[in-house]
């Protein structure tokens, strides 16, 4: 068992440090003999937080990715921790775009016709999510999770000295013509009943917050509470270091199995060894259902594919994240670059990308913004993971107590990592979490 953890054990952070791979594990990182304290599954946004939050206690954490620290989806996202972004997807507003933007197949939502027989329980979910008392349920809990998310991030960049990784200049998200502003009006009266700052602004004074803009967009409304981070790649990459510096450990392997035995869970990887945890979390990210099917329950996450094209710093004068809400992307000033993208396509786990889709929002992006350069630049996609509600799992498994569950996320895993974090601790250590979880729970479908 010592040598399945000792052999494995490598830098997952490459680019934070020196390649740990060429010196001898610590004890801490071997989980000190045969079993290791707490293992979290998925070194994605969510999974580098749990491990953040829990060395801090002094808990011996081990992160296992297949990948690396940061690697898939929380590499390349928007960057934004959208605070104010309490609405559930499926809500009326959003409901009435479905058949314009199914009928573009390269517009915001779409679903591959092959795809579509394996997604009809998890749409029929989403559509009841929508009814008005699930929706003001979701509502509700994610206006409390949005609260907990902005003081456990701003708490959680001060004590890791990622603080100057951090823009608050707020976002603009921007609409065609009356009946667009219009139509998002119920939304921020929603948020007004949650406290959520925002300020409607006309044409004249839109200029001034984002100059450039095609005179297409007639009205705003600027959010002051939006954040985003210079890079989310990087962002994560430094909070893991800040994990390290708590002591956190890493294990790179892919996850096969995983085998509740007694007071501990047998963990096997892939590549032949097997590690063993007194607790496990499991953060994988879009892949966590797999694992969670293993114990017995089946939890509907699905992916809500995203793309996008980063292109080089300087391609436009971006003052503050730009949201087109209406065509489903958002437009993001990096410290790396200028992030173009969004959209939704309901494909799967298996699907290779189609990077028309990029390609087309990039193609809007340079009629929104005409002086946008749209050359040279970088193209990805990632997988969302999302539950019907658009609530994340938080929660233990009910067939092991030590087995907690840190995934769904959907489009807002970044901005709910550093809470999710601070709550699986609490589980962990058995205190009362900062809110109430029974939205959250796994066993809630
Ligand atoms: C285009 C786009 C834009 C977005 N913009 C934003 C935004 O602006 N703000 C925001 O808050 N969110 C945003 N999101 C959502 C956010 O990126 C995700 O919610 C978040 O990254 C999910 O993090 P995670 O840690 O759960 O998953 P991941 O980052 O996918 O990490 C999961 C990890 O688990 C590992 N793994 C899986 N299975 C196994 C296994 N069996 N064994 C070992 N390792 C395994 C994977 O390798 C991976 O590294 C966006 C997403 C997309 C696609």
């Amino acid at each position: 068992m010592r040598d399945s953890v000792s052999m494995a054990v490598s830098n997952a952070g490459a680019g934070t440090r020196p390649s740990s791979a060429l010196r001898a594990p610590s004890p801490r990182e071997q989980g000190e003999g045969s079993t290791l304290d707490i293992a979290v599954i998925g070194g994605g946004i969510v999974g580098i937080c749990v491990a953040a939050q829990l060395a801090e206690t002094g808990r011996q954490v081990t992160v296992i990715d297949r990948t690396g620290i940061c690697e898939e989806t929380s590499s390349g996202n928007a960057a934004a921790l959208a605070f104010s972004d309490i609405l559930p997807l499926a809500h009326k507003g959003m409901m009435a775009n479905v058949p314009k933007w199914l009928a573009d197949p390269l517009g915001p939502l779409s679903i591959p016709p092959g795809y579509f027989p394996k997604l009809v329980p998890w749409l029929y979910r989403f559509w009841r999510a929508g009814n008005f008392k699930k929706f003001e349920a979701s509502l509700a809990a994610q206006a409390s999770m949005m609260k907990l998310a902005e003081c456990e991030w701003m708490a959680l960049m001060e004590r890791s000295g990622t603080l100057p990784m951090l823009r608050e200049d707020g976002s603009l998200e921007l609409y065609e013509g009356d009946a667009e502003f219009q139509a998002s009006l119920p939304g921020w009266a929603a948020r007004d009943r949650f406290g959520i700052g925002y300020r409607h602004l006309d044409r004249a004074e839109l200029s001034g917050y984002q100059p450039g803009l095609s005179d297409r967009f007639t009205a705003a409304t600027f959010v002051p509470g939006w954040k985003t981070v210079s890079d989310p790649k990087d962002f994560g990459k430094a909070i893991w270091a800040h994990a390290e510096r708590q002591g956190a450990g890493f294990v790179h392997g892919d996850v096969g199995l995983i085998l509740p035995r007694g007071d501990t869970v047998a963990i096997q990887l892939r590549q032949g060894r097997t590690l063993s945890a007194r607790h496990l979390v499991i953060a994988a990210g879009a892949w966590s259902h797999l694992l969670a099917r293993q114990l017995g329950e089946k939890i509907p996450l699905e992916t809500e594919r995203g793309y996008n094209t980063t292109l080089p710093p300087g391609a436009f004068d971006i003052k503050r994240q730009l949201i087109f809400s209406g065509h489903g992307f958002v437009v993001t000033p990096l410290a790396t670059g200028i992030r173009v993208g969004g959209a939704v396509e309901l494909g799967g786990i298996h699907r290779p990308p189609n990077y028309a889709r990029s390609k087309a929002m990039l193609e809007k992006a340079k009629q929104f913004l005409p002086g946008l350069k749209t050359g040279g630049g970088r193209e990805w996609m990632g997988y969302r993971p999302s539950l019907p509600d658009s609530l994340p799992v938080i929660g233990r498994s009910k067939r092991n107590a030590n087995i907690l569950y840190a995934f769904g996320h959907g489009h807002l895993g970044l901005t709910q990592s550093a809470a999710t974090g601070s709550l699986v601790r609490d589980l962990v250590l058995d205190q009362a979490p900062a809110i109430d979880l029974s939205p959250f729970s796994p066993q809630r479908f």
